[in-house]
């Protein structure tokens, strides 16, 4: 089963395919995750993208398509697509490799919260600088350190000014999604305002695997 991931950044993307992948058999596709691992080992890559991500561009497609291939390549059955594919061209990519693959989009997820509430999210978001665990500051849970001992770290696109600039990096390249995708699988939209656990379960409900 093949399964998209939309919404806005922080909307928790990449919180629900984590719980998803612990549960399930799921390949997570995380083009944000493989990017960051560039910049972090300072690769060629790494190197060439680094300032468009601080500011919150995109990567070209090129390049994010390059890396997603080798992730297909695998020969997998179940991925779970978290911030890819982000413009159409990518999404048009990913139709031809995953029938090359004899494979298709099962679900397309659109996580629906208000532009307010994606700031509040990533302005208050750390992640851990070892194994990558999300946080939030205004969780009651929140102890300020990670169980693997990494430290706590603001992501540098995490800033206000960069997640102003992502939200209108979205409405541009990444909300036609919707539309190419409305008019071929369709697009269920859940509510990501709720706590975690209760949005994953309405994952479950609409991809079939609870009741
Ligand atoms: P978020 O969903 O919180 O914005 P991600 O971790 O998915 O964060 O992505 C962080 C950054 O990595 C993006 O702002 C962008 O610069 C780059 N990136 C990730 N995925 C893609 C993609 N599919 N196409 C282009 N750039 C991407
Ligand atoms: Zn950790």
């Amino acid at each position: 089963m093949n399964i998209i991931l939309l919404g806005y950044p922080g909307a928790g993307k990449g919180t629900q395919a984590e719980i998803l992948v612990k549960e399930y058999d799921f390949e997570h596709i995380s083009t944000g995750d493989m990017i960051r691992k560039e910049i972090a080992l300072a690769t060629p890559l790494g190197k060439a993208v680094e300032k468009g991500i601080s500011q919150g561009n995109l990567v070209r497609d090129e390049q994010i398509i390059k890396l997603v291939e080798q992730v297909l390549k695998r020969g997998r059955q179940s991925h779970i697509f978290d911030g890819f594919p982000r413009t159409i061209p990518q999404a048009e990519s990913l139709r031809i490799s995953l029938s090359v693959l004899r494979q298709k989009i099962d679900y397309v997820l659109f996580l629906e919260l208000s532009k307010e509430e994606v700031i509040k999210r990533l302005t208050s978001r750390r992640v851990c600088s070892k194994c990558g665990a999300i946080f939030n500051i205004y969780d009651k849970s929140f102890t300020g350190s990670c169980s693997c001992g990494g430290n706590l770290i603001t992501r540098s696109d995490d800033t206000l000014e960069s997640a102003k600039h992502r939200l209108e990096v979205f409405e541009k390249q990444t909300r036609p999604l919707v539309d190419y995708y409305e008019s071929s699988i369709g697009v269920k939209r859940l509510d990501a305002s709720k706590e975690a656990r209760e949005v994953h379960n309405e994952i479950l409900r609409a991809i079939g695997l609870k009741k």
